[in-house]
């Protein structure tokens, strides 16, 4: 194996080498459209290459799914819910759902070195992606019972509220965390009893598709379809098609408010979880090397690219220079490299694309007088400048509505702003468009308690940050989204409400 003393040809060949292992491994055969229970080319037969982030190689050809693939999916969707989903009880669903979680975990290796090659992600995160990913089978599973239904009587009249399936519902997803987003949509649209076509993002398909082939021994043919493809052309005919009773979608805040009107069309139900700049509070008496750890991991776990990432610090000044230099050390010793060793802390972004709009951040963020404590370009290293790597970076002294404050950067940049007036502090905390998340750093109940109900957001750690246990409702305030994942609210998402009023007289 090589070292960092080692050439750069020696240490590019290793990369490759490996990742061309890891590949000839994991990276599925069928890269086709996953529809009615059968791989199938798509109508205008064409495709595109997804890229491993880390070496910039193409890992596969996938299919490009266009409208035609999509009316397909949707004709096989319905018919799998009305001639056999819709008659499976709950209990039958339940044992489905057990069985989906048995068979990821059965191949939770293979799929956490998949998720790598084609997200960029370090394994050690890939494993808990897949460990998660079984977790929501089994946490929907377990409610999958819990029917919400209602009686009242009253005189001769006897009233029912029960809830039934949409039938077919859309689910777009995106890159960052693209089997773990499958398993967030997928678990609690089929515990609800619908039937779904989902569509991955165009830089990330392949867990998807080889989660496809995982459930076709398990679940009913069209019950779950994966149309491969770009937004335009896939998830616009998706999200706006008139059949579909349901959309939920995962992404940025702009394609979100774009599916939303597609769903207006049809006047049809969406949840929408968008992005985030959430701020990290951290109060006086923090004990240091915590506080440190646990900002690092707010903003820099999975690259940065977490649509709940910490990416606002808030510090008091009496801890901030502690704060920093403890900061500025950590990344120091952060192990940037190839995302299939286990001792990597920060991998590629997901493309060359993502790269560039970081950059373009960053360097905005200069021009205005932003000062990088740490980081602040690519990596000055032969081959890491090759593949999608951005250091890790820490910047101070810019204003807050910059647009690399204000916007989300989903890279691994933290702004950081000094504080000693907690409502001026909470003030520039709640001043973005977005209200995904928080952290709050400190001992003391009373303030944390304090600071977790002032910022306006939908989910707050306190005193840790990106830990999401299923029966914790997740989701966005504001411009961050509509609707919660991860909880029994999950499940009422993607059912409908029928009230029946028998009069007995
Ligand atoms: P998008 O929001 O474009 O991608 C999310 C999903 O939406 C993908 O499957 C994408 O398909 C699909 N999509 C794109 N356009 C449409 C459309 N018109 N109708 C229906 N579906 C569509 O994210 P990007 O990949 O473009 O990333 C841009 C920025 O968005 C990132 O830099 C980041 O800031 C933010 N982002 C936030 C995420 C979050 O979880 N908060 C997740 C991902 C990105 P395809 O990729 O195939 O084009």
């Amino acid at each position: 194996m090589a070292s960092h003393s080692d050439s750069a040809e020696d240490r590019r060949n290793d990369v490759m080498e490996r990742h061309r292992e890891a590949a000839d491994a994991v990276v599925p055969e069928r890269t086709s459209l996953y529809i009615g229970g059968e791989f199938t080319e798509p109508a205008g037969g064409e495709t595109f290459a997804t890229i491993d982030p880390t070496t910039t190689q193409e890992l596969a050809s996938v299919a490009r799914g266009r409208e035609a693939d999509v009316n397909r999916a949707v004709e096989a969707a319905w018919e799998a819910f009305e001639t056999e989903w819709s008659e499976h009880s709950p209990g039958d669903r339940q044992r489905i759902l057990t069985e989906i979680a048995d068979v990821i975990e059965a191949n939770a290796d293979e799929l956490a070195r998949l998720e790598t090659l084609d997200n960029g992600k370090p394994i050690t995160e890939a494993r808990i992606d897949v460990d998660s990913a079984a977790e929501q089978f089994r946490y929907f599973a377990g409610i999958v019972r819990e029917n919400g239904g209602e009686t009242m009587t009253e005189g001769s009249r006897y009233g029912q509220v029960i809830s039934e399936p949409y039938g077919v519902v859309a689910q777009v997803i995106p890159w960052n965390f693209p089997l773990l987003m499958a398993s967030w949509k997928l678990a609690p649209a089929l515990a609800a009893g619908n039937c779904t076509v989902l569509k991955p993002a165009e830089q990330t398909p392949l867990s998807a598709l080889r989660l496809a082939g995982l459930l076709d021994e398990v679940v009913p043919d069209g019950v779950v379809n994966v149309v491969t493809g770009f937004g335009e052309e896939a998830g616009d005919p998706l999200t706006r098609h008139p059949d579909v009773r349901k959309v939920a979608f995962t992404g940025s805040t702009a394609v979100g408010k774009q599916v939303m009107t597609n769903a207006a069309e049809n006047v049809t139900d969406v949840t929408l979880e968008l992005g985030g700049k959430s701020p990290v509070v951290v109060f006086s008496d923090v004990d240091v090397p915590k506080a440190v750890q646990l900002i690092t991991a707010a903003i820099f776990y999975n690259t940065g690219e977490c649509c709940e990432a910490g990416s606002r610090l808030f510090v008091h000044e009496d801890v901030a220079d502690d704060v920093l230099d403890g900061l500025v050390n950590a990344i120091d010793e952060m192990e940037i490299g190839d995302p299939l060793r286990e001792a990597t802390d920060l991998g590629p972004k997901v493309s060359t694309e993502q790269v560039d709009r970081t950059l373009e951040y960053l360097e905005a963020a200069q021009d205005a007088g932003g000062r990088f404590l740490a980081g602040g370009d690519r990596p000055d290293d032969e081959v890491l400048s090759e593949g999608c790597y951005v250091e890790p970076t820490l910047i101070e002294g810019l204003e807050h509505d910059h647009a690399a404050v204000q916007e989300e950067i989903f890279g691994p940049v933290l702004e950081v702003f000094r504080w000693t007036d907690y409502e001026t502090m909470m003030e520039l905390a709640n001043d973005v468009d977005y209200g995904l998340a928080g952290g709050v750093i400190t001992d003391d109940v009373t303030q944390a308690n304090r600071a977790a109900r002032d910022i306006e957001a939908g989910y707050i750690w306190i005193n840790s940050y990106h830990d999401l246990a299923p029966g914790l409702p997740f989701g966005g305030y504001k411009q961050s989204g509509i609707g919660r994942e991860l909880s029994a609210d999950t499940l009422d998402h993607y059912r409908q409400t029928k009230t029946i009023n028998l009069s007995l007289g």
